[in-house]
C-alpha cells in the first residue's frame, strides 16, 4: 500500500536486451553510485507521464512506457518507488544530472553499486532482459506521453465502437484525450452484407475474423484511435452468434463454438481486463448496459466482464502481479435516448421512408432497446465528426452496406449518429446543462 507517502518513479529503459543505469553525481552519499533515472510523481500528475517528464529532464530523450513491474520499495518513510519497464523513443540518452550512463546486460547488473532502493528491482529487470524478444519496441505512433484524460472502452465485436461511440472515440482523440479500444471477440459470426465476402462465412472459409481485424485496423485509423486490442490477444475468444427471439431480441445461438465469448470463464476474462485497466487508468469506462442494447449475447458479456474487470482492478490485494490497483471513477452504459430516436424515426416515416428500421413506427413501445431521457446522464455532441464516424463505418464494409440504414439515416436525421448518449453506471455527474444532461463524460473529475 502506498500510504501517504509520496511515489517516486523510476524507468528500467530497456534496448537490445540491456538495460541503462546513470551514475549519480549529488548528495555526496550517492555520488559515484547507479540508479534508474526518474523522480516524484508532482500532484494530479500521473506516473507515467512523471517518468516521461524527468527522463526528458534528465536525459533529453522520449520514452514510452510499456509496463510497470510488481515489486515496490520505500525510500526512507516518505516515499515508495515504482519502476516500469520503457523504450526509448526519440533522441539518446545524454545525461545532465548524472555524469555517465551504461547500458547493462542481465550479466552485467551486479557491476556498478546501484542505489539500496533500486537493488529490488535488479532481479525482476533481469529476467525480463531474458525473456526473448521482451524488447518493448515502440511503434511509430506510440505516444512519448501519456494524456491526462484517459477513456476506455468495452466492446464486443468490431464496428460496435464506431456505430455506438464513433463520435465520441474521434471526438476524444482531437482533444488530445487518450483512448484505448479492447474488442473482446472479431466477430467471426457477423452477417456478412457484402456478397463478394461471403466465402469468408463461418459455414466456408471461417475467414470474417481475420479479414474484420483488418477493417477495425481501418476504422481506428479514421477516428485516430491508436491503441486497440483485443481481449485476451486476437483469437482469444471467438464471436458467439446469436439468433433471435420472436419478441425482437437477440438470444445465444443453440450451438456455440467451444472458443465462444458467451462460455467464457468470467474470471479469467476479466483478468485480461483488469491487467488493462491498471496499466491504461481510465478515468472513464465505457461500456454496454446489461441487455447489451438489443439481447446480443456477446455484448451482455461484455458488459459482465467489464463491470467485473472494473471491481477487481481497484482491490489492491486482487493479483498484485496485474499491475498496481485502479478505480476508475466514472463508468458509463452507451445509451439510445428515446425521445431522440422517437424523432428520427418520426422524421423517417414523414420523409416516406419506411425500411430504415422497418416494422417500427414511432409511437411504438420498445423496450430495452431504448433508454428514457430521464435515464440517460450525458450527451456528447460528436455531430462535427459524423463524417469521421461514417467514414470509420464504412471501413466496417463486410457489416454495413453503404445505402443502408446508417448512411440513409444521417441524411434524414442527422442527430441520430452525430449525438451519443450513455447513462452513468458508476461515479458522480458532473455539471450538466440546460438539457439536464452532462456534455462530457469527464465532467466532474
Ligand atoms: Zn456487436
Amino acid at each position: 500500500m502506498v500510504g501517504t507517502r509520496q511515489v517516486v518513479v523510476g524507468a528500467a529503459i530497456v534496448r537490445d536486451g540491456r538495460v541503462l543505469a546513470c551514475r549519480r553525481t549529488a548528495p555526496p552519499e550517492a555520488a559515484g553510485r547507479w540508479e534508474l533515472p526518474g523522480g516524484k510523481v508532482e500532484p494530479g500528475e500521473v506516473p507515467e507521464a512523471a517518468l516521461v517528464r524527468e527522463v526528458r529532464e534528465e536525459l533529453g530523450c522520449d520514452i514510452a512506457v510499456t509496463s510497470w513491474l510488481a515489486a515496490e520499495t520505500t525510500i526512507g518513510d516518505r516515499y515508495v518507488l515504482r519502476v516500469a519497464v520503457a523504450a526509448l523513443v526519440a533522441g539518446e540518452p545524454d545525461p545532465v544530472e548524472h555524469d555517465a550512463v551504461r547500458w547493462l546486460g542481465p550479466d552485467e547488473l551486479g557491476d556498478v553499486d546501484w542505489l539500496d532502493p533500486d537493488r529490488p528491482f535488479l532481479l525482476p529487470i533481469a529476467e525480463w532482459l531474458e525473456t526473448p524478444n521482451a524488447d518493448p519496441r515502440p511503434t511509430l505512433d506510440t505516444v512519448t506521453s501519456v494524456p491526462d484524460e484517459r477513456l476506455l472502452l468495452v466492446h464486443a465485436h468490431p464496428d460496435d465502437e464506431t456505430i455506438q461511440n464513433g463520435a465520441t472515440m474521434a471526438k476524444y482523440v482531437a482533444m488530445g484525450r487518450g483512448v484505448t479500444l479492447v474488442t473482446c471477440t472479431a466477430g467471426e459470426m457477423g452477417e456478412i452484407l457484402v456478397p463478394e465476402l461471403e466465402h469468408l462465412a463461418a459455414d466456408r472459409e471461417d475467414g470474417l475474423g481475420e479479414h474484420r481485424r483488418g477493417e477495425l485496423d481501418d476504422a481506428m485509423k479514421e477516428l485516430g484511435v491508436t491503441d486497440h486490442r483485443f481481449l485476451g490477444g486476437f483469437g482469444t475468444y471467438r464471436d458467439s452468434g446469436m439468433q433471435w427471439h420472436a419478441d425482437g431480441y437477440a438470444i445465444p445461438a443453440d450451438e456455440t463454438h467451444q472458443n465462444a465469448f458467451w462460455n467464457a470463464d468470467l474470471r479469467e476474462a476479466a483478468d485480461h481486463l483488469v491487467a488493462i485497466i491498471r496499466e491504461i487508468r481510465p478515468q472513464v469506462l465505457l461500456t454496454y448496459d446489461q441487455f447489451g442494447n438489443y439481447g446480443h449475447p456477446d455484448h451482455i458479456q461484455a458488459h459482465r466482464v467489464a463491470t467485473y474487470a472494473a471491481s477487481l482492478a481497484a482491490v489492491p490485494s486482487y493479483k498484485p502481479d496485474l499491475g498496481e490497483p485502479w478505480d476508475i471513477p466514472k463508468v458509463y452504459w452507451s445509451a439510445m435516448a428515446e425521445s431522440r430516436f422517437r424523432a428520427t424515426l418520426k422524421l423517417l416515416r414523414e420523409a416516406g421512408d419506411t425500411e430504415t428500421f422497418s416494422g417500427m413506427e414511432p409511437d411504438a413501445d420498445f423496450g430495452p432497446f431504448v433508454t428514457p431521457d430521464e435515464h440517460i446522464s450525458a450527451r456528447v455532441d460528436g455531430s462535427e465528426y459524423l463524417d469521421t464516424k461514417l467514414a470509420a463505418l464504412a471501413r466496417h464494409r463486410s457489416q454495413v452496406e453503404t445505402d443502408g440504414l446508417f448512411f440513409r439515416g444521417s441524411e434524414n436525421g442527422q442527430s441520430m449518429w452525430g449525438e451519443e448518449f450513455y447513462r452513468i453506471a458508476k461515479g458522480t455527474p458532473g455539471p450538466v446543462g440546460e438539457d439536464g444532461w452532462e456534455s462530457d463524460l469527464f465532467s466532474g473529475l
